[in-house]
């Protein structure tokens, strides 16, 4: 399955492949690597009132939130969190 880029159609990738795709990488995801729940879901919430998110990407770097969110050393590109 080829990685949707912000150009591409919707008619151009399998969206519900995709989301399933980037659930599997959160599942895999190394514990190490991992924020806490806590701060995964603290971050979430403040994604989920930023004007920059779409359809679970973020407008401001083109990331997929809940992927960023999960990694402990992520952060928001408008140092939201
Ligand atoms: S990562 Fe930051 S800028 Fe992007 S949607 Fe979340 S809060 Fe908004």
């Amino acid at each position: 399955m080829r990685k949707p880029c912000r150009k591409c159609l919707l008619q151009e990738f399998d969206a519900d492949g995709y989301r399933e795709k980037i659930l599997k990488e959160l599942d895999w995801m190394d514990g190490e690597m991992r924020a806490p729940e806590e701060e995964y879901q603290r971050r979430l919430a403040l994604c989920r009132d930023c004007e920059k998110l779409l359809e679970g990407s973020c407008l401001a770097c083109g990331c997929y939130v809940e992927l960023r969110a999960a990694a402990k050393a992520g952060h928001c590109p408008k140092k939201k969190w």
